[in-house]
């Protein structure tokens, strides 16, 4: 009699359970290998070794803006939230820009104060977590973090609106650990034109001296949400590589938000590095158009249409839904982006929670890996892939830091 075929039904669990086991076992050897053989286990081991720094998110916002959610909640899931140490971890990300953004409806010293609360709620987060988080002001730390196994955590100031005109203000920032300051956000300041709002005139005087006080102090010019007119002013009048933290490509996507080759080159002559970004609405044509149609639909109700809360809100109300962008956009600008400029000039900034929307692949944090598979079945080789992850970036960060120091005022 085969073992199988005795009636005592706990004899003939032993035998399943010694199958099932014996099954699960060549199973996992085999899933491991194909694992291990497959591009996302390549990427997920190029990531561990090499640094992916993230130019651009929102999450210190996305927790003020919950007003439910406080730094302790986030070693887990937050479903809510684009963002967590769970899913940085998985994601691999090696060094992340913290945005210390607040909305451009906050005006003069309301503004300072507000960007004042966010750079304490990212260093709260990283005191918080010692073990995860490292709090990184030079690219030196920025390795050093990383090669302690965490996230390498800067301080990015987006919209220059938030120094309230003061150079004196943007010094104490820099002296809070604040590594960039993109010079406008959705509307322009007194001193440098948006993207997104009327004409006028580029970058002002007051402008050129933020930019040289920004060079003194070894502090990034981030040109991301500036017009062209402000982007070029901006790369011949700064001493240092500028970057643009997260903006896609122009002749891709007609979105005013985006860069046009022109532009791209000016900033990869002058040793700068252009993060990509993963916004629906900056990667897809078909998104882009839809978000054009909600601003048309924000100027026909008398509402401004730079202010993202109004167009979050108005979005519930649109009929048709907002068509899908993939990670395969995202490959298309990179790609775009790799043949126009280089790959020496290109980086990440995926924005996440500063994003209504996400790409379908590239929904949180986490999905770094995927895209870095997918570069990687593309052909990507291994050493693009590790300047377009965080090498690049770190270059120009010690560039900034050398510079400063040839300019030293104290010297
Ligand atoms: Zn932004």
């Amino acid at each position: 009699m085969r073992r199988e075929d005795r009636a005592d039904p706990a004899s003939k669990t032993i035998v399943i359970v010694k199958t099932s086991q014996r099954e699960n076992e060549s199973e996992f050897t085999e899933r491991k290998k194909r694992q291990m053989e497959s591009p996302l286990a390549e990427a997920d081991q190029l990531l561990r070794k090499v640094p992916l720094i993230d130019g651009h998110n929102d999450l210190a916002w996305a927790v003020r803006k919950d007003g439910h959610l406080g730094v302790a909640d986030l070693d887990r899931l937050q479903p809510s939230l684009q963002t967590d140490l769970v899913r940085l971890q998985s994601g691999r990300v090696g060094g992340q820009f913290w945005s210390v953004y607040v909305p451009c409806r906050f005006k003069g010293s309301d503004a300072v104060a507000a960007t004042i609360e966010q750079i304490e709620f990212v260093h709260r987060m990283i005191e918080h977590f010692p073990n995860n988080l490292a709090l990184a002001t030079s690219a030196k730390q920025v390795e050093d973090a990383f090669a302690t196994g965490r996230v390498a955590s800067l301080l990015g100031a987006e919209g220059g609106h938030c120094i309230g005109e003061s150079l004196g203000i943007l010094r104490a920032f820099y002296r809070l650990g604040v590594r960039y300051l993109t010079l406008t956000h959705n509307e322009n300041t007194s001193w440098a034109e948006a993207a997104t709002d009327v004409s006028i005139g580029g970058l002002r005087p007051f402008g050129y001296e933020v930019i040289s006080e920004m060079n003194l102090l070894g502090m990034l010019v981030d040109l991301a949400h500036t017009s062209r007119s402000t982007a070029l002013a901006s790369i011949q009048a700064s001493r240092a590589p500028v970057v643009m933290t997260h903006s896609s490509c122009r002749e891709l996507v007609d979105h005013p938000r985006n860069v046009d080759d022109e532009t791209m080159r000016a900033l990869a002559d002058a040793g700068g590095v252009m993060m990509l970004t993963f916004v629906p609405s900056f990667i897809s044509a078909e998104c882009a158009e839809w978000d054009a149609a909600l601003r048309r639909k924000a100027v026909s109700q008398g509402m401004d249409p730079r202010d993202l809360d109004v167009l979050r809100e108005l979005e519930k109300e649109q009929e048709l839904p907002r068509p899908k962008a993939t990670l395969s956009h995202v490959i298309e600008h990179l790609e775009y982006a790799r043949e126009i400029v280089g790959v020496e000039s290109i980086g990440l900034g995926g924005d996440y929670d500063g994003m209504s929307e996400v790409p379908v692949g590239l929904e949180d944090v986490s999905c770094y890996p995927a895209l870095f598979a997918a570069l990687l079945e593309r052909g990507w080789s291994v050493t693009d892939c590790t300047k377009l992850a965080g090498q690049n970036i770190l270059r120009v960060l010690h560039e900034a830091e050398g510079v400063a120091k040839s300019l030293s005022r104290y010297q």
